[in-house]
């Protein structure tokens, strides 16, 4: 189990002031002008060879993301976005930090800043979260008050200004090019890439998209080290990660723990167990409702990281995990989210606007038994019709949960068609 002095996010519960009083006594702004004048190849180098990989759910390196922005201006800014749109279902650690934290996502907002050559940085908040927006409000300006942020930002010289957005309740706009276009004013639906924003992003100027975990951690990462990160956790699977456990579990709870950890010890160790003892355990949802779920026998023995979850069918996405005990309807769970993606879609693309409604109306009927066994196999089709053929995630994001169902829990959806077929008879 991670120890006290290893966490990064030391007020993730909110005992302690966010306050820049409170914050620099836990450490937050210590000289961080030291930091800053060891440059942007030190800092882009030292993110990358943490292992630190992106905290909003795709995982892809954050240093070397950094890296890609440009290192001569073709007289274009660069600009930082965090995206801090948390909207996927069961994750809710972001908001946490910027609740209880808000001073090490704005440091760390900095830190990052320079080490892509950025001297402008937009946080593009969810909207619904009104009361995380006035704290960051309140501490952005405590930072501009301390001469910490602003012109010659804690006397190293760098100019550096952060800007809060906030978003309007999409949860589309947390896709990056989407929450870049609305930043812009328009709607927000994603765009085609490549081109990748670092390239053409904000204004089309070069962008880096980070979510708010992955710039809270680079303070504490500068601070202590690359090798002390990469002392946590599995090999390409380093660090120390938020998890948001939501369920049937007696304790829901948000908790920092090593990378890699293995699932049933987070559940034991942190959230009193799975109602009912671990025998009562039917599936878990290991990343937000984008990944699909595993089944118990899984559950036994998976690590929680990027690999060991991906070899297992599934993936880390934001580790919320969605834990499910044996009294849950698991098809009317999943045809649940997939009303939920159905909503969501921008309706941009035809596979995703048009497969969304379809997958939604024939879970709506697995869900009775009001289908053929037949159109299990429609089903399935359906989703392969959308996986990889859409511009952005979300339709994939729609697709692999059904697949999951299918691919685990086919015997109960062809109970349920049975059951209504033999009461209609
Ligand atoms: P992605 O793999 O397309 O991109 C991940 C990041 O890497 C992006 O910033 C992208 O610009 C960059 N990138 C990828 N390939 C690149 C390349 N060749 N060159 C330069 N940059 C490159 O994934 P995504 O669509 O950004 O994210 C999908 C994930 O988002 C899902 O897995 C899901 O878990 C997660 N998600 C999170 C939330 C949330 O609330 N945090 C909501 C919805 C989805
Ligand atoms: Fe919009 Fe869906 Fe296409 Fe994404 S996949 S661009 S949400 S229609």
């Amino acid at each position: 189990m991670l120890q006290d002095k290893d966490r990064m996010f030391t007020n993730l519960y909110g005992y302690h002031s966010w306050s820049l009083k409170d914050a620099m006594k836990r450490g937050a702004w210590d000289n961080t002008k030291a930091l800053i004048e060891k440059g942007r190849d030190w800092i882009c180098e030292e993110v990358k060879s943490s292992g630190l990989r992106g905290r909003g759910g795709a995982g892809f390196p954050t240093g070397l993301k950094w890296s890609f922005m440009p290192k001569e201006s073709d007289g274009r800014p660069s600009y930082l976005v965090v995206n801090a749109d948390e909207s996927e279902p069961g994750t809710c650690k972001d908001r946490e930090i910027m609740r209880n934290d808000p001073h090490i996502l704005i440091e760390g907002c900095l830190l990052a800043s320079v080490g892509m050559g950025a001297h402008a940085c937009y946080i593009y908040i969810r909207g619904e979260f009104v009361y995380e927006a006035q704290i960051l409000e309140a501490a952005i300006a405590e930072a501009y008050e301390a001469g910490l942020v602003g012109k010659n930002a804690c006397k190293s010289g760098y100019d550096f200004d952060i800007y809060l957005h906030r978003g309007a309740g999409a949860y589309i706009c947390g896709e990056e090019t989407a929450l870049i276009e609305s930043l812009e004013g328009k709607k927000g639906q994603p765009r085609l890439k490549p081109p990748f924003p670092a390239m053409s992003g904000l204004y089309g100027c070069p962008t880096t998209v980070n979510n708010v975990e992955s710039i809270a951690s680079a303070p504490a990462i500068l601070r202590r080290g690359a090798d002390w990160f990469k002392g946590f956790g599995r090999e390409n699977n380093h660090g120390t990660k938020l998890f948001c456990v939501s369920g049937h579990v007696n304790k829901p709870c948000n908790v920092e723990e090593a990378m890699s950890i293995p699932l049933k010890e987070l559940l034991e160790k942190h959230c009193g167990g799975v109602r009912g003892g671990w025998d009562n355990l039917l599936a878990v949802i290991p990343g937000g409702s984008s990944v699909p779920l595993i089944t118990k026998d899984v559950c036994d023995t998976v690590l929680m990281d990027y690999d060991d979850l991906k070899e297992n069918g599934t993936g880390l996405g934001t580790a919320a995990v969605i834990v499910m005990d044996k009294s849950t309807d698991i098809v009317a769970a999943i045809a649940r989210l997939s009303y939920f993606y159905k909503h969501e879609s921008c309706g941009q693309c035809t596979p995703c606007r048009e497969g969304t409604g379809w997958m939604w109306r024939m879970m709506q009927r697995m869900v009775v038994g009001k289908a053929t066994v037949e159109e299990i196999d429609m089903l399935w089709e359906v989703t392969k019709q959308i996986e990889g053929k859409t511009i952005c995630a979300l339709g994939d994001a729609a697709a692999w949960p059904i697949q999951g169902l299918i691919r685990n829990f086919r015997p109960e959806l062809e109970r349920r068609i049975l059951e209504a077929r033999k009461n209609a008879a």
